[in-house]
């Protein structure tokens, strides 16, 4: 027995369950297996383009825009989509565009991305492209003048996070049409996944389901349409 493997049994820290070499450093829930970094990263990578192969999320041709939120799942779809490229195993002539939309408050999701850095890096180490565009410069409001005009009428009781949300999915519509993207590529896990599901049973709105799963069945007008590759992780 190795030296290390003696010393986690002595600590008694539970080994891999997959490899059984090193010690676990992840316990997901999902299905109960504890997971080294090595195995933890592998899986996500193995899940991640099973579902883009199964579901054929990206074909030959698509200009694929990956929405960065700043959260790891973007991150890591981000260098997921960058890898996969590079190795060919989606097609080399996916034309890959990364962009961020800054809400233009303190309490925004662009604010709370500490990450510019690390999204720079990727996007130079895979040759992705990659820009943040504001509330201000697409609607030529921010989403604070869209909540002051709306509490101001009185009576209407309207989250931040509710219109930051509504003009995000409007954002990513205009965004898509203006860089001629045929998919927008999100981060959303299962957890999230999971997330939406409970609310739109809660709020009784079963027409949302058409949002889920990794290929939503939304046909609009001028609508981008969605792919969520790690929404089986
Ligand atoms: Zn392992």
């Amino acid at each position: 027995m190795g030296l290390l493997k003696r010393v986690n049994r002595i600590m008694d820290i539970p080994m891999c369950t997959r490899c059984g070499r090193r010690p676990a450093n992840y316990y997901r829930v999902s299905s109960g297996e504890r997971l080294c970094l090595n195995c933890l990263f592998k899986s996500i990578e193995d899940t991640v383009l099973w579902t883009i192969r199964k579901y054929r999320l990206i074909s030959n041709g698509d200009k694929v825009g990956i929405a960065i939120s700043g959260g790891k799942d973007s991150l890591t779809l981000m260098y997921l989509l960058g890898k996969f490229r590079r190795q060919g195993k989606i097609p080399r002539d996916v034309e890959l565009v990364a962009f961020s939309i800054n809400e233009g408050h303190p309490y925004s999701c662009f604010y709370r991305m500490a990450r510019v850095d690390y999204v720079q890096k990727l996007s130079e180490e895979f040759n992705i492209p990659y820009r943040v565009y504001t509330f201000k410069e697409i609607f030529g409001v921010t989403a604070s003048d869209v909540a002051h005009g709306l509490w101001s009428r009185g009576g209407i009781n309207v989250h931040m996070c509710t219109i930051d949300g509504v003009l995000r999915r409007r954002a990513m519509n205009i965004i898509g049409r203006q860089l001629g993207l045929t998919k927008i590529a999100t981060g959303h896990n299962l957890d999230d996944e999971a997330q939406t599901v409970l609310l739109n049973v809660l709020s009784n709105d079963l027409d949302r389901f058409a949002w889920f799963g990794p290929r939503p069945e939304v046909d609009r007008e001028g609508f981008i349409p969605r792919i969520k590759p790690p929404s089986f992780r």
